[in-house]
Formats: structure tokens, sequence, C-alpha cells
């Protein structure tokens, strides 16, 4: 059994043979890949044949069960748990665009959205919302109007997964360039499928071939090349090739089943909000699932209003709006944020609750539900439960990326795989940090920094960045990440202070009579003795009475005999102070 996509350090695991034996067969089959980049199934199931083993793929989850997994749990609640499996109907896909700046993505959304609006409403005057629907040989496609990969993982790192499928835009006359190549990772790390546009092919400069052959450098292997990733050349100028992208489009999404139920109370994300004078505030909502009237009671992220009035991206006021339509609502008493979720629900009780649970669980942080940090992937794997250490790597020049790359693949990962899901050059951006947060997972840096606005989000967000000036160091802390077993630092902890009123001598110990001032005291706790506020001595705890009874603590403002393990030196207005030392986690 093998899943839908698997890193071929995993493969060779499943298969019980060496990564030599995996890549071997790899290279055999034309494909030259490192141990730690995944290949999918149909990959997986010819090196299987070439290696004389018969593999079946797993049993997937449906796409509402891997999008739920994909979701924060307020998500995860709200969209899926009343879907009646008969009553789900096919849903249009939502795509989004990305690519490096220049290459053509915001043509390309303007080009599609005028050659495929229906006839019936091409009076409509164009609104951009932040999203539109155009319509292709009968089928709606939804396309969110903020290309970039930085909207696209920041709508995900607030558990916002709305893409059903990646059009990646690769200017032909220019090639792949730094931002393609982190929109890829941004790509994968969603495990959306991907789309290559590639754009302006009515130049003269264009050159498919040798883009095609850099996206292959990047692990992107197009279909002609026998990879799995469709490549269609288009024009946003000539508008030529559009119909292919359509249509390849909408045979991805088929191959991922979209549905939703359209009789349920609606669910959907916020695409973009802002306030406008004389409409109040206003939000443009992509409903997952569900119908949305006019009239309803909805909850948008900390707020809660009736729907005053629907208008859809061509500035037409509609009643309903149905899955995979984005709708600008109005009637929210507040601006809410891109990628909260909005629900309808049957009443103001309700709308009252979710909106308190809503605050509760902002208050307590988004912390709580990944694990974020270097720390928390430590104890993680301790307990056996982190499967796979995610890294988000940055270097000063390429061939330290490199080198720390190599080593970093040459780690052992017995206990918790090491999947580096973006490596580039330079600083690290607010980007960057937003992939980590959407992926849980860690940025590394060498030799570089964090610019001003991306140390703001990874506060904002909790994304551990760690930087380094040693390659050893950094291979050790992720080693050790690796093995579960990075030191915690300990953080001391005082409990109280007691005041030493009188002492007694048994035998040849001395008891100490104290008042305890402040906290706690208690047997067996660490403790320090303070001497004009200076330690004499620092050890334990050994007995503690209250009157003759042993005591196992003793609070403020009572009195105690107590003595310090294997020390007698003891005077009156000395000072004990009872302390603990946790391990804490590094952060
Ligand atoms: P974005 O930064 O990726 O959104 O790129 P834009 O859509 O703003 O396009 C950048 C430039 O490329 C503009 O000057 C466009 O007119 C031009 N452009 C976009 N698509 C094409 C195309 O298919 N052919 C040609 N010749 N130029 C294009």
């Amino acid at each position: 059994m093998l899943p839908r996509t698997i890193q071929v350090g995993e493969l060779a695991k499943a298969f019980d043979r060496s990564v030599v034996d995996v890549m071997q067969a790899l290279v055999n089959l034309g494909l030259m890949v490192t141990i730690n980049q995944t290949v999918d199934f149909d990959t997986a199931a010819l090196v299987a044949g070439e290696l004389g083993i018969e593999v079946m793929l797993e049993e997937q989850p449906t796409v509402a069960e891997a999008e739920a997994e994909e979701a924060t749990p307020a998500v995860r609640e709200a969209l899926w748990t009343d879907d009646d499996p008969s009553r789900l109907r096919e849903r249009a896909p939502v795509v989004t665009v990305l690519g490096h700046v220049d290459h053509g993505k915001t043509s390309l959304l303007d080009a599609v959205r005028q050659t495929n609006i229906t006839a019936r409403e091409s009076g409509g005057i164009t609104q951009h919302i932040g999203a539109y629907q155009v319509e292709h040989k009968g089928r709606k496609v939804t396309w969110i109007d903020t290309p970039g990969h930085q909207a696209f993982t920041a709508m995900r790192a607030r558990g916002a997964a709305v893409t059903d499928v990646a059009v990646l835009v690769v200017a032909a006359d220019d090639g792949v360039q730094p931002q393609t190549v982190e929109a890829i990772s941004h790509i994968r790390a969603a495990d959306v499928p991907m789309v290559v546009a590639l754009n302006k092919i009515d130049r003269a400069e264009a050159d498919p071939d040798r883009v095609k052959a850099q996206l292959a450098e990047q692990g992107v292997t197009i279909e002609e090349y026998g990879g799995d990733v469709p490549l269609v050349p288009v024009s946003a100028k000539t508008k030529q090739g559009l119909d292919d992208l359509l249509d390849v489009v909408l045979l991805v999404a088929d191959v991922r089943e979209l549905k939703a139920d359209p009789d349920r109370a609606a669910v959907g994300n916020v695409i973009e909000a802002h306030i406008e004078r004389g409409r109040g505030p206003v939000a443009t909502v992509l409903i997952r699932t569900g119908t949305l009237a006019r009239g309803d009671l909805v909850v948008a992220g900390t707020a809660y209003g009736r729907v005053r009035a629907m208008i859809d991206d061509r500035g037409k006021t509609i009643n309903k709006a149905e899955p995979s339509r984005p709708v600008e609502i109005l009637g929210l008493p507040d601006v809410p944020e891109a990628g909260d979720v909005v629900r309808a629900v049957p009443d103001e009780k309700t709308a009252k609750a979710a909106v308190e649970e809503e605050q509760r669980r902002r208050a307590e942080g988004v912390a709580g539900e990944r694990p974020a940090t270097l720390d928390e992937m430590f104890a993680q794997a301790k307990e056996g439960k982190a499967k796979e250490l995610k890294i988000v790597l940055k270097a000063d020049v390429q061939g330290s990326l490199e080198a720390i790359r190599g080593s970093l693949a040459k780690l052992p990962q017995e206990e918790v795989g090491l999947n580096v899901i973006h490596a580039a050059v330079g600083d690290i951006t607010e980007s960057d940090i937003t992939l980590a947060a959407a992926s849980n997972a860690v940025i590394i840096g060498f030799n570089n920094k964090l610019d001003a606005p991306a140390k703001r989000v990874a506060d904002q967000m909790q994304v551990d960045v760690r930087l380094y000036k040693v390659i050893y160091e950094l291979l050790d802390e992720v080693q050790k990440a690796l093995v579960g077993m990075l030191e915690p630092v300990m953080v001391e902890q005082v409990l109280g202070h007691a005041e030493v009123r009188q002492t007694f001598t048994s035998g040849k110990t001395t008891i100490a009579g104290c008042m305890v001032v402040d906290g706690l005291v208690r047997r067996g706790a660490q403790a320090r003795l303070l001497r004009g506020g200076a330690p004499v001595y620092d050890g334990r705890i050994g007995t503690l009475k209250r009157f003759k009874d042993d005591a196992r603590e003793v609070a403020a403002g009572l009195e105690c005999g107590l003595t310090l393990e294997g020390h007698n030196d003891v005077a009156t207005g000395d000072v004990v102070e009872a302390y603990a030392v946790q391990a804490k986690a590094r952060g």
C-alpha cells in the first residue's frame, strides 16, 4: 500500500530496499531525484515494477476529509460536520494563479475573465471583488483575483485552504525565476495539484524547451516528459491557449471530485474585506459548501450580522450564492479578516455562542493548534508522534545552501524524516514565514537575517526561526531534533521564602523555626539559604513540620520547622528560598 505521493527515502523503506536501489530504478526510468524529493504513486509503481514488487494505492481520504485535515479545528467543525454524502453535488473548482513578478499573472486573470463571460452577463460591469467566476463549456470555474503565493499561503496559514488547482505562470521568454521556485514550494507544501501556464508564448524570444528543462530541474516534471504536471502554452496578450488552459483546469479538478452540499447552511471563507463609505463593512466571501441567502444570519470571525445584500463579481445583486461562488456581502457590523470563516447560523443565540467561542480561541492564541517550534517537534519526536520535521531553508549563497542541503539529507532519519519544503538563497522574508506557518515548518537561516516585516510576522504567527553562522551547529541541532533529544532549557521558579525566626538543635541537626513570608515551602524542594541576601547554601529542604506534624507544604503566613539537607549552619535572620527547576522547551 502506497500513498498518493511519497518521498524517495520513504519509498525505499516501504519497499524494504536500499535508497540506492530505488534511486537506481528511478535513474533507469530517466528520473534524477534526491532522497528528499517526492514522487507520485504512478512513478512509485514504475519503480516497483523495476524492482519486481507489487504495489497498491492506499485508500485515499475523500477531498472533504483531506481538507478537514488541513483546516483548523474551528473550520473543520464548521465545514464538515453535517455534510450528508447523499446530498453532495459537483462544485466549481477554485483556482489560484502564482508565479514570478511580471510573468503575466494579472494579465492572464484579466484575459480569462474577458474571454469567458457569458452572453447574459456581458452587459455587466467587471467588479474586482477578490474572486470571479467564468463559464467554460457549460461548467463554472472560480478564479481568485489576488495572484501570488503570499496571499495563497497567508490564507492557508489561517486555515482557509480554498484553492483546488494552482496555475503556475511562467513567462516563456524569461523562464524559471526565484519567485517561480518559491511558488513551486508553496504549491507543493499545500499539496494542491499544479498546472503550468507557459505564458507570453507570442513573444519571439519564447523558448518553451528551455523552460520545460528548468522546471524539471525544480522537480516539476511535465506530462510531456513523463510526469504528472500539465503544461499549457498560453498568451494573455493574444488570448491564445486560454480555452486549453480552462479545459486542463477542469480535467485536473475532475480527478479531485470536488463536491459540496448546496442544501445545507452556508460555510465560506472571507477572501478580502474592507470598509466602504455608505455601505459599511464589505466582505467578499467564497462559499465552500451550502447556499448563502440574503437575510441569513452569519458569523464572520468574531462578529455576526444579517446579510443585508449580496453582490456578485458583475456588480449584480443576487439573492442566493451556491458553493464555490464568490460574493460580496453587506450587513456585517465589523470588517472580518481574510481567511475568516463565515457561516450561516439559525439564530442569535447560536451566533453569540459561536462568536464567544471564536474570541476565546483567539485569546488562547494560534500556537495551541500547531507544533510550530523545533522544541515542540523534539517533544513530539520523543513521544513518537511527529513523523516529519519540515524545514524552510534560507542561506546567504547558493554554495552554502547546497552544502547544508546535502548534509541534512545525510542525517539519520529513522525516527523522524526531514522534509525541506523550500530552499532558497537570501534573507528570510514574510513569504517564508507564512509558508512555514501554513505548513508547520521551522525556518532555518544560515548567514542571513530576518527582514523587519518578516520578524513582525514571525512573532505574530509564532514561527520558530533559527539563525546559524556555523554549519556544524545547524546540523547538530537539526540532528538532535530528529532523534528528539535537544536539551531543554532549565528554568527556575521561586516557590516562596521563609524567614528563620529561631533555631533549635536536635542531636547534630539544626532545626530552623521559620515564618513563611511569601509563596510556600515544600518538603524535598530545592532551597537556598540566604544570609544578608547572599546564598550561603544550595540544596534541599529535608524535613518540614507544622508544630509536631510532618507537613508536605506550608503556605505564606504560617510558621514551620524545617531542616536543610546536609547543612546545619542556620541562624536567625537567614532566609530560606524554596525553588523548583523546570525543563522548558527552548524558544
Ligand atoms: P504579473 O506581475 O505576473 O501580474 O504580470 P502582469 O500581468 O502585470 O504582466 C507583466 C507584463 O507582461 C505586462 O507588461 C504585460 O502586458 C506583459 N504580458 C503579460 N502577458 C503577456 C503575454 O502573453 N504576451 C506578451 N507579449 N506580454 C505579456
